[in-house]
C-alpha cells in the first residue's frame, strides 16, 4: 500500500484538476494547498522531517470530500495519502491538539464534543413510538442527537406515520469517522468492532440512519476495518423514497424554489433527495456545476474556523441568489452552516429535508 502511495504520488503530472476543484483553493490562493502538493509531501512526513506551518496546515486542511479524487485523470487516491499523512503525523505526536482531543472524546466518550452520552437521547418525545421487538434500528448519530434533535424526532414522526415502530439503540455511540478521516486506523478498527458487535447484540437487521456519514462509515468503512455488519445499514431518505413509490407516504405539495446542500458521502446517490423534493412539488435548483463541500469535516472547522466559514459561505451566498430556502440532508453540513450563517448574519432559510417532508404531511 505504501510503496503504491508512493508511485501514485510520482505517477502526478501537474494538471491542476484537483486544485480547481478543492473547496480549500477556493477560499485561499496558498499554492501549498493544493491537494497534489498535500500528497507531495508524503516522503518528507514519513521521514520524519520537519515541516513549516503552511506545510503542516495543508495537511490538516482537508474535508476528506473525495472531490479531488473524482477529477484526477491519472487516478491517484489524494484523500486517502491524506489520511495516511495524517496517520503518520498522529504516529510521531505531530497531530493538531484539537485533532487528538476530539479523538479521544470519541474512543472514550463516544462522541466528539466529550458529552454526556445520556444526553444522545433527549430529542424523544412524547409523541414517538418505538418498538423494543423491531428488528428495525434507529441511529441518530452525534449532530442529530446533540444539535438537530428535530431531524430525529421529524424521521420517527414520518416513520410512525407509515407504520414503521423502530428500535432505539440504547448504547448509540458517534459512528467514529473523525478517527477514521484522521488516519487513527488501529483504534477505528477497535471501535468498529465493538459497534458493530453491539448492534448485532440488540437484534437488529436493518439500521435506519439520518446522517450520510454514518451511512458511509458503517455500510462501507466498517467492513474494511473489521467485518461486514450481519445488519443491513440504510440511509432514511432511501426509506423515505421507498414509502413514496408504495404509495405509503403521502404528501402535499410545496410551491418553492430550493436549492440542495449534497452530503459528501452520498454524493453518488444524490438522485434519492432530488426524487424526494419532485414528489413534493419543489422546484430543485443546483448549486454549482461542480462539488463544493460545506468545509467543516475531518478538523477543519475546529483547526481552521476562519477557512471553514469562507467555504461554507460559498453555499450560503449562491443559495441565497438562487433559491428561497436550502435543503440540507446532512446534519454536519445543516450545523455548520447554520453557525455561519448567524456568525455573518447571512439571511437565507435552511432546513434538513426531514423537515420539509414532515411539514408537507402534517
Ligand atoms: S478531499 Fe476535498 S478538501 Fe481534501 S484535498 Fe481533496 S478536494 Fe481538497
Ligand atoms: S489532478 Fe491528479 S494528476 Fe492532476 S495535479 Fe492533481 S494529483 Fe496531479
Amino acid at each position: 500500500m505504501i510503496a503504491n502511495y508512493h508511485s501514485a504520488v510520482k505517477s502526478c503530472i501537474d494538471c491542476g484538476k484537483c486544485g480547481e476543484i478543492c473547496p480549500i483553493c477556493k477560499v485561499s490562493d496558498n499554492i501549498l494547498y493544493t491537494p497534489d502538493n498535500k500528497i507531495k509531501l508524503l516522503s518528507k512526513i514519513e521521514n520524519g522531517e520537519e515541516l513549516t506551518k503552511d506545510e503542516f496546515d495543508t495537511i490538516y486542511l482537508c474535508t476528506r470530500c473525495r472531490a479531488c479524487n473524482e477529477v484526477c485523470p491519472v487516478d491517484i487516491p489524494i484523500a486517502d495519502i491524506i489520511q495516511y499523512e495524517r496517520g503518520l503525523l498522529a504516529e510521531q505526536g505531530r497531530e493538531p491538539e484539537k485533532t487528538r482531543h476530539i479523538i479521544k472524546n470519541i474512543v472514550e466518550k463516544w462522541n466528539p464534543k466529550g458529552l454526556d452520552n445520556e444526553k444522545r437521547k433527549e430529542w424523544i418525545s412524547d409523541d414517538l413510538k418505538f418498538s423494543d421487538d423491531s428488528e428495525i434500528g434507529y441511529m441518530a448519530g452525534c449532530w442529530v442527537a446533540f444539535a438537530h434533535g428535530e431531524i430525529a424526532r421529524n424521521t420517527i414522526r414520518i416513520l410512525n406515520h407509515c407504520g414503521i415502530y423502530p428500535k432505539i439503540l440504547e448504547k448509540e455511540r458517534c459512528c467514529g469517522l473523525f478517527v477514521i478521516d484522521n488516519g487513527h486506523l488501529n483504534e477505528a478498527k477497535e471501535y468498529a468492532k465493538n459497534y458493530v458487535e453491539y448492534i448485532e447484540s440488540c437484534g437488529v437487521k436493518k439500521l435506519i440512519v439520518s446522517c450520510p456519514a454514518c451511512y458511509s462509515v458503517l455500510k462501507f468503512e466498517y467492513p474494511k476495518l473489521y467485518r461486514k455488519p450481519s445488519f443491513e445499514v440504510v440511509m432514511s431518505l432511501g426509506v423515505f423514497k421507498e414509502l413514496i413509490e408504495s404509495g405509503r407516504l403521502k404528501m402535499n405539495k410545496i410551491n418553492k424554489v430550493v436549492s440542495v446542500r449534497d452530503g459528501c458521502p452520498l454524493r453518488d446517490r444524490r438522485d434519492v433527495p432530488r426524487y424526494i423534493l419532485r414528489e413534493l412539488g419543489v422546484n430543485v435548483v443546483e448549486l454549482f456545476d461542480e462539488d463544493v463541500c460545506c468545509g467543516a469535516p475531518a478538523g477543519v472547522k475546529p483547526n481552521y474556523p476562519e477557512i471553514a466559514d469562507a467555504v461554507g459561505m460559498l453555499t450560503i451566498k449562491r443559495a441565497k441568489e438562487i433559491s428561497e430556502m436550502l435543503i440540507s440532508y446532512c446534519p454536519f453540513c445543516l450545523y455548520h452552516l447554520e453557525w455561519v450563517r448567524e456568525k455573518y448574519g447571512a439571511d437565507i432559510i435552511m432546513k434538513d429535508l426531514s423537515t420539509l417532508l414532515i411539514e408537507s404531511i402534517s
